[in-house]
């Protein structure tokens, strides 16, 4: 409940509001400027999962999505945060990327974007500071306002597949859309 109650207290506050402007906005990972991130000395980039990677609550990323991680993780240390509350599926897209030859660490952080812990788990697993890690993400309060927070940049995708989240969702991408 004091999750809960924190998540809510840090997605509402002015500073937050403040930070859910995306340092760029594109339509899906795929799009990701692979310049800008050079140029902003980027050295880890760091993925939500459901409906950014891959549909909300899916198992697998498709044979594009795959592809350009591949190449992405020559150059870059790649990254998953995520709240989904299926830790099981989560903890085994360890797995899944590894055995598509991709190699991609997981967060471990027990608490849930947009709180810090999955941000400063990945970071610290990288050896690497906030301002060299951008966050990728479909939603503007956990991914894009908690990444900016933490002091990372941010990059939001358009969801992957809007028709596979729940119901629920539909508030929150209603107010997305008022502030962007
Ligand atoms: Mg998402």
């Amino acid at each position: 409940m004091l999750e809960i109650l924190e998540m809510a207290y840090l997605a509402m506050t002015a500073e937050a509001l403040g930070k859910c402007i995306p340092d760029k906005s594109i339509g899906s990972i795929l799009e990701l400027d692979l310049a800008w991130l050079s140029k902003n000395r980027i050295k880890c980039v760091i993925f939500d999962a459901d409906n950014t990677l891959f549909p909300h609550h899916a198992k697998k990323a498709d044979a594009k999505v795959l592809a350009f991680l591949k190449t992405l993780s020559k150059k870059y240390r790649l990254g998953i945060a995520s709240n989904s509350p299926n830790k099981k599926r989560i903890s085994g897209l360890d797995a899944y990327f590894k055995s598509k030859g991709v190699k991609i660490l997981v967060s471990k952080g027990n608490r849930r974007k947009p709180c810090p812990d999955q941000f400063d788990y990945l970071a610290k697993a990288f050896r690497s500071k906030p301002k060299e890690c951008v966050m990728v993400g479909d939603n503007l309060f956990t991914d894009i306002a908690g990444a900016k927070l933490y002091g990372m940049k941010a990059v939001k995708v358009k969801p992957y597949d809007p028709k596979s989240e729940p119901m629920y969702f539909m508030f929150m991408r209603l107010v997305e859309h008022i502030l962007s």
